[in-house]
């Protein structure tokens, strides 16, 4: 028998390892660090203080014959088809590499002391834990994460000032109506915006700009990317300079042939387009390369992966959020859905795609 191990049961390593056990006569192993799945999309909500329903793994996957194994994967032995978990040595012949990324401090210093991240669910948590109930909050980064951090903490927090720092205006890759939505929410929440900032470094009770100016701070946010495990680097699969594992049209490793990386893991372009770290790219990953495999178990060759994009989602609170239509290259067209169907659109699509992993 086949024998398929995934590595990650996060969105992406969870579908797949569902998918893999309904199509094909496999034995599927699923391993993930953690006995939960963590909706990592709703993390600002759980860092502002909002209690996430547990899922855990073992319920997800009873009755499907998927074999969960909860422990780190420590090291991968491509040559001798092995993976090391916490030292149990567990044999493959084909690996899905769904790690998933972390909090990038792009090497800033004191980032790793002095802030706290929202890219997983212990930093998370600890970012809850430490919120004060007064004073300023500096969130770094005004991508999409920075901005749910931010609106979100103001909205739970009305007594706390939050502060957004970056290089760019908040929601710079938004449409003009879009980011007038954003302007409007963030006067309405009072969160005060600093751009063509960079910072030089965090304190504990401040943020340095690389202009030296000083920004007191009462807890500083960092939400300024992600960056992967450096576990495929460290076993010989070719990955790009971050770190992320390159794939062939397939999903597969262009290095390692019975490898297969998606999710954030995996470095994939369409139409030369390097699709963005998002739970959308990931599931569609997930389902197709469960399709691929089955496909190659049974000695055909699968189509192509293809993805087009339709829309980015981000929350504005609970009661707000942004719907903005894109074309198929993830370009921002005129039109914006805001306000409470906004906020519908938003959770709707945020429980659809915890449903479809958990199921
Ligand atoms: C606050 C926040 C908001 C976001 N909002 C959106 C959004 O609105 N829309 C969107 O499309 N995307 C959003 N994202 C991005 C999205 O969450 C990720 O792109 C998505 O989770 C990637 O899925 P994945 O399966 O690759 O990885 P993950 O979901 O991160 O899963 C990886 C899994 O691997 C496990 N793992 C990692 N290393 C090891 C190891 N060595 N051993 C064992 N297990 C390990 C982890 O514990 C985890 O369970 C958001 C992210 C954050 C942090």
């Amino acid at each position: 028998m086949t024998n398929i191990v995934v590595i990650g049961a996060g969105y992406s390593g969870l579908v797949a390892a569902h998918r893999l056990a309904r199509r094909t006569d496999a034995r599927v192993t699923l391993v993930n660090a953690a006995p939960d799945f963590v909706e990592r999309v709703r993390l600002h909500q759980h860092a502002a203080g909002e209690n996430l329903r547990v899922r855990p793994l073992a319920e997800s996957v009873r009755g499907t014959g998927i074999e969960l194994v909860i422990g780190w994967v420590r090291a991968i032995d491509p040559a001798r088809k092995e993976i090391d978990v916490d030292g149990r040595v567990i044999g493959y012949d084909t690996l899905v590499y769904a790690l998933g990324s972390v909090a990038d401090d792009h090497g800033v210093p004191g980032v790793a002391e002095n802030a706290h991240a929202v890219a997983g669910h212990a930093d998370a948590t600890r970012l809850r834990d430490l919120l004060p109930t007064k004073g300023t909050v500096t969130v770094v980064g005004a991508g999409l994460t920075g901005v749910e951090v931010a609106t979100e903490l103001a909205e739970q927090h009305p007594n706390l000032h939050v502060r957004v720092v970056a290089g760019h205006a908040p929601g710079s890759s938004l449409s003009a109506n879009a980011r007038r939505h954003l302007g409007r929410v963030f006067n309405r929440l009072g969160i005060e915006v600093r751009t063509g900032a960079r910072v030089a470094k965090v304190l504990a009770d401040s943020v340095v700009l690389t202009d030296c100016d000083e920004l007191p701070t009462d807890i500083t946010v960092w939400t300024t990317g992600f960056r992967v495990s450096p576990l495929a680097k460290e076993a010989g699969i070719r990955t790009d300079r971050d770190g992320r594992i390159v794939v062939d049209e397939t999903q597969r490793s262009v290095s390692h042939p019975d490898i297969y990386a998606i999710g954030d893991s995996a470095v994939v372009r369409i139409n030369g387009q390097e699709l963005r770290m998002a739970c959308a790219t990931a599931e569609p990953m997930a389902e197709y390369t469960a399709k691929a495999i089955a496909a190659r178990l049974r000695n055909q060759e699968p189509k192509p992966f293809g993805y087009r994009y339709y829309l980015q989602c981000i929350s504005l609170g609970r009661k707000d959020a942004l719907v903005q239509l894109v074309d198929a290259m993830d370009r921002p067209k005129k039109t914006v859905i805001t306000g409470r169907v906004g906020a519908l659109i938003k959770e709707g699509i945020v429980r659809g795609a915890g449903w479809t992993a958990l199921r």
